[in-house]
């Protein structure tokens, strides 16, 4: 079932999200809805506060550049509990967008590398490095858990330049917070 989005206003996305004790057929019943949704919104990656559940699950796919020059999507991947660790000091800028910030697109920086262990569905632990666009979209969707949107991550100046579009889209879906 394709799930209604959160949009930037709603204090859901700015609330920390709870660690889930037990994968429960309704968190498999969540995953799926979420990876529905996120397919549905041509999305690369979605977190529970997205979809207002305020719990540390994200859904997310690889971005491929084929060799014939277009980006192919890879299967969609669940990640539970997801801890971050050892970021690398190189940072890397890369253009980021999010399906609660309908419309903007910018350039965030980040580290370039960095280490995830999270649980699967089946509550099986995977721990790996991460680099190019799967570290950004982890590192982007793990910082919906704790409440930060990319746009935290702009410079002050950046942040500023672009407030009048942020209210401008706070304002299109104020009608939506409940
Ligand atoms: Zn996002």
């Amino acid at each position: 079932m394709k799930l209604p989005i959160r949009y930037l206003g709603d204090p859901l996305l700015r609330t920390k999200a709870k660690t889930i004790a037990e994968i429960t057929p309704e968190i498999e019943q969540l995953a799926q809805d979420m990876i529905e949704t996120m397919i549905a919104n041509n999305g690369v990656g979605l977190a529970g506060p997205q979809v207002g559940k305020l719990l540390r699950i994200y859904v997310f796919r690889d971005e491929k550049l084929h060799p014939a020059g277009h980006y192919e999507l890879g299967e969609p991947q669940v990640a539970i509990n997801p801890v971050f660790t050892e970021p690398s000091k190189e940072t890397e800028s890369m253009l980021e967008g999010c399906l609660s910030i309908p419309g903007l697109h910018l350039e965030v920086s980040r580290p370039a590398r960095i280490r995830v262990r999270y649980q699967d569905l089946s509550g099986a632990f995977h721990e790996q490095e991460l680099t190019g666009f799967l570290a950004r979209v982890n590192m982007h969707e793990n910082d919906h858990l704790n409440g930060v949107l990319y746009i935290d991550r702009l410079s002050a100046k950046e942040r500023k330049q672009i407030e009048p579009e942020l209210q401008k889209i706070k304002q299109k879906y104020a009608y939506l917070i409940s």
